[in-house]
């Protein structure tokens, strides 16, 4: 039996992500953790996912072990739990976004001490849509115009989303682009010719939109669109969970939703 924990219990992925565990006769939730302050400290966790009594209280810090610890809270919470699962010798799998560059070394860094895995997405689709697109975008070479556009609902709290930049990421790394010089931000004003190497991303906000993700590849005369969308969290439920049976009781390091999902490029 896997012991799991884990933070941000009460939000829209951490509630579901509970419910699941609770399900799985492999997995054993021994832990659910909030922020200082919110109005489900002190209650049991079936009260935020739906399901009844579990008898697991959400608390505010951990008081017991775990083998693998699931965080989707913000960049702040997820390192502070990273570190406390650096000293306590939890694996660690990250879903929250919006991790600045020195956030992402820190995680890099105590990789060193556990098992770590961060993914901007946990769901099989997109983590083949990344494939897909990085072949795509050398297949077609510097002919086509590659545009990045991003839905999700109106309370995501960072933008563009951590997959639309994994996007880019990867079609970078396929194409001999530099994020830093290459990839813009939305447009505005005189922009003039489009550059060639350009790859625009555009984020936009709308209602309860779960995440949809399309890449335009536009040439004159033609273009080709790859589009990705998530009917329901559970998507992403589904992968964070086998992420942490994945990495529950392997060796310190960083490990990918590739090699989860085993896809290959
Ligand atoms: P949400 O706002 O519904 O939930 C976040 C929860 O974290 C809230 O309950 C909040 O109170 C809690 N939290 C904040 N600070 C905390 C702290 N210090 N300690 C403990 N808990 C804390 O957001 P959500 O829609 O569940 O998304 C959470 C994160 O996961 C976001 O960054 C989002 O972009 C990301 N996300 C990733 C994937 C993926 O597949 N990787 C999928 C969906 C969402």
């Amino acid at each position: 039996m896997i012991e799991v924990a884990v933070n941000g219990v009460s939000g829209r992925m951490g509630a579901r992500i509970s419910a699941l565990v609770v399900e799985d006769p492999e997995l054993k939730l021994v832990a659910a953790l909030e922020r200082p302050g919110h109005q489900s400290i002190g209650k049991d966790v079936g009260s935020v996912s739906g399901g009844g009594e579990t008898g697991i209280k959400i608390t505010m810090a951990m008081n017991t072990h775990a083998d693998v610890l699931i965080d989707f809270s913000s960049p702040e919470s997820a390192i502070a739990i990273a570190e406390y699962c650096a000293r306590k010798n939890i694996a660690l799998v990250i879903g929250t976004t919006g991790l600045n560059a020195q956030q992402h070394e820190k995680i890099q860094h105590l990789s060193g001490q556990i098992a770590c895995l961060i993914s901007p997405n946990m769901s099989v689709g997109v983590n083949t849509l990344f494939n897909l697109v990085a072949q795509a975008s050398k297949m077609v070479g510097k002919e086509f115009d590659i545009e990045i556009i991003e839905t999700h609902h109106r309370f995501k709290k960072d933008a563009p989303s951590g997959t639309a930049l994994r996007l880019a990421e990867k079609i970078c790394e396929a194409t001999d682009r530099e994020m830093d010089k290459d990839v813009i931000y939305g447009r505005n004003g005189i922009t003039g010719d489009r550059p060639t190497n350009q790859i625009g991303i555009h984020a936009v906000r709308s209602g309860d939109v779960i995440g949809d993700h399309t890449v335009i590849f536009g040439s004159l005369g033609e273009r080709i669109e790859i589009t990705h969308k998530a009917h329901t969290r559970d998507s992403f439920v589904r992968g964070a969970i086998r992420a942490a049976k994945f990495i529950a009781k392997k060796p310190p390091g960083m490990y990918s939703m590739s090699d989860v999902l085993q896809i290959q490029a």
